[in-house]
């Protein structure tokens, strides 16, 4: 709450074909999406642009991986400057199968997320702890070390040199005011919490339970950050979310939105991005 805007998205992982995307799609398109919640879904690199040509106005498109230079010998990879290049706004990094499965450190995540912040990009941060790590009381440790770690290379979240460019303000002689700005950079980087015990895995954290971590999270945020950006940084919860537990997950106060992964792929996603309101 305190004026955060709601925002869900969706992480199709390596899932779908055209034909797929396109019943995603047109069951975005039917919606209705309620308009004070925004809406990004991650593709699959190879159908980022297929759905960026394909998707409603109301919904924006992340990369859900980018490497954290601009070009050169990295076979495989993609940049920023790509994504922006083929108008993609939003980029997930450090999802958890991307820590894990990949090996992914702390260190390079933190490195992509200052060198697609750079960039212009959006980006979408997940942090989270293991069910060991969970059970072994590590919960607070493992999050505020990977937020630390792309504290370390962003120092000063005001000062992040992001191309914000309002349409409205380009060309026109109308400028954003000072806040108009700030408030926009300031939402630019969105933190998603998921305990990987909880991803595909049918174990929900309860709201309680998640209301915890993103309480404690925005309290490293006021410690470590400063108060203006624990108010307005954007904390998404990921996890198992369904169209039966998106409702009371949305009612806890420091929960401002979901990072949906097999639910996002189903028509109830319409309902997981209308679970405010
Ligand atoms: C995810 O991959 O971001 C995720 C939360 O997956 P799921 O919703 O399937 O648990």
């Amino acid at each position: 709450t305190m004026g955060r805007k709601f925002i869900v998205g969706g992480n199709w992982k390596m899932n779908g074909t055209k034909a797929q995307i396109c019943e995603i799609l047109d069951f975005l398109k039917k919606g209705p999406l309620n308009s004070d919640t925004e809406v990004v879904v991650g593709a699959p690199t190879i159908y980022l642009q297929f759905t960026q040509e394909n998707k409603p106005n109301n919904v924006a498109v992340a990369a859900q991986n980018c490497y954290k230079v601009p070009k050169g010998a990295f076979t495989g990879e993609i940049s920023p400057a790509m994504l922006k290049d083929i108008g993609i706004e939003w980029v997930i990094l450090g999802h958890s199968e991307r820590r894990h499965i990949f090996c992914e450190s702390d260190e390079l995540i933190a490195d992509k997320v200052k060198h697609a912040l750079e960039n212009g990009l959006k980006v979408i941060a997940c942090v989270g702890e293991t069910l060991d790590e969970r059970e072994a009381g590590k919960t607070e440790e493992v999050v505020f070390r990977q937020t630390q770690a792309i504290k370390d290379k962003i120092t000063d979240w005001n000062n992040v040199v992001i191309a914000y460019e309002p349409v409205w303000a380009i060309g026109t002689g109308k400028t954003a005011t000072p806040e108009q700005a700030q408030e926009v950079h300031r939402n630019n980087v969105v933190i998603a919490y998921e305990p990987v015990w909880a991803i595909g895995t049918g174990k929900t954290a309860t709201p309680e339970q998640a209301q915890e971590v993103h309480q404690s999270l925005r309290c490293w945020f006021e410690s470590n950050v400063g108060p203006d950006i624990a108010n307005c940084i954007r904390i998404q919860y990921g996890g198992s979310v369904t169209e039966k537990n998106c409702k009371e997950l949305a009612g806890q106060p420091d929960i401002d939105g979901f990072l949906v992964g097999g639910a996002s792929l189903k028509p109830e996603f319409v309902q997981i991005v209308n679970a405010r309101g």
